[in-house]
């Protein structure tokens, strides 16, 4: 699914040489490189405020701390997404209230969202799924409507940008109150093990979080307020601030190979290539098929014999989660949802994607749907 080795030997020396540097000095934690990436990231993405975490999913628990909701606040989510949204709304005590996604775009529904919207409603978290931001022109104006926080879920978007209806821009995880990030390998701007990092326009939410993110404090040794302990680590950072100036590339080349697979399968009566998101560019985390008229788990093993590897992403939505069924939610609430958990499929998708590679997967991909 996808190629960090090729992607790490043509950037070697710059990986190599910023390690080296953070071994030399040991400033293993909370050391200059973090604070460089840090600024590095806050040039790029246009947040006035980056504040570097453990992980993605840290970075959007300590958002949701930060806002300070309380047990019984609603926090309404996407159904069809990774587990980690829901997962700190359920560990902070808050309830996840969850919503339907846009078959198309397989991004929140927004018109789903505004019957969600109850007096206990503090916070809605957008996913900005695979790689292209939500509708966050209506989301932002729905949210100011009803006195609510956005928390973005950035992590599969970072380099992503959404143009609104005066021109504006703005980047995934920069719209919101606040946005979150996650550097995990395999996402679009990866380190070699886990991070994250949150971003926000706020100085004061940004001052909140960055003490709840070391122990809630912010005189050594007093502790103002509950925090956890989550922390980007130099090395880390050094791996990502070598790779930020790529990033761009990086984004292109997905694009690149995400356009080969549509111009390949425009025609191809038994799927459906990915529906795009007015207004926002996509920078494909992943490239997600639905797969409509031919069998698609049959598809997939096709796929693996001829060494191809393909993914379902994701195969249950977090209202039939067995940790997360809840009597308000039944089979058949949320339709969309329901149906692309069983017809997507995730083709390989990264930054070192060639022509040949491209054209054996599509072939066996058309030639395995002919069938
Ligand atoms: C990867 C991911 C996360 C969590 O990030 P970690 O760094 O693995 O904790 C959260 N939400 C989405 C949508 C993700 O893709």
């Amino acid at each position: 699914m996808v190629d960090l080795q090729s992607q790490y030997l043509r950037i070697k020396q710059e990986i190599d040489a910023g390690i080296q540097d953070v071994i030399d000095s040991a400033a293993f934690v909370k050391g200059p490189k973090v604070t460089d990436f840090q600024h590095h990231l806050e040039a790029y993405t246009g947040a006035r405020h980056v504040i570097p975490v453990g992980n993605g999913t840290d970075a959007l628990q300590i958002a949701l701390m930060g806002l300070g909701l309380r047990p019984g606040d609603e926090v309404i989510t996407p159904t069809f997404t990774f587990i980690a949204t829901a997962e700190v709304v359920a560990l902070l005590g808050l309830t996840p209230v969850v919503v339907d996604v846009d078959w198309e775009t397989m991004n929140m529904d927004i018109a789903s969202v505004r019957r969600a919207i109850t007096p206990r409603t503090k916070a809605i978290v957008p996913v900005h799924l695979f790689g292209q931001c939500a509708d966050m022109e209506a989301l932002m104006a729905l949210a100011e409507e009803h006195h609510l926080y956005v928390v973005e879920d950035a992590c599969q978007a970072i380099g992503a940008r959404y143009t609104f209806a005066n021109g504006e821009t703005k980047q995934a995880g920069t719209i919101g109150h606040i946005g979150c990030t996650s550097f995990f390998p395999s996402k679009n701007l990866g380190c070699y093990g886990d991070g994250g990092a949150i971003f926000t326009n706020d100085d004061e939410l940004a001052a909140k979080m960055r003490a709840i993110a070391n122990h809630g404090m912010v005189v050594r040794y007093h502790h103002d307020m509950i925090g956890v302990n989550s922390r980007l680590d130099s090395i880390q950072a050094a791996v990502l601030d070598a790779k930020l100036p790529h990033l761009d590339e990086y984004i292109a080349a997905r694009q690149k190979a995400a356009a080969y697979y549509d111009e390949a399968f425009k025609d191809c009566p038994a799927l459906l290539v990915p529906g795009r998101q007015a207004h926002s560019t996509h920078v494909f985390h992943q490239y997600t098929l639905r797969v409509t008229g031919t069998d698609r788990d049959k598809l997939r093993e096709g796929l693996a014999e001829r060494g191809i590897p393909a993914m379902i992403y994701y195969p249950v939505p977090l209202h039939q989660q067995k940790a997360y069924l809840d009597p308000r939610y039944k089979d058949g609430d949320f339709p969309a949802a329901e149906k692309l958990a069983a017809c997507v499929l995730s083709l390989p998708m990264h930054t070192e994607l060639d022509n040949e590679q491209l054209e054996y997967i599509t072939s066996s991909v058309l030639a395995l749907c002919r069938k």
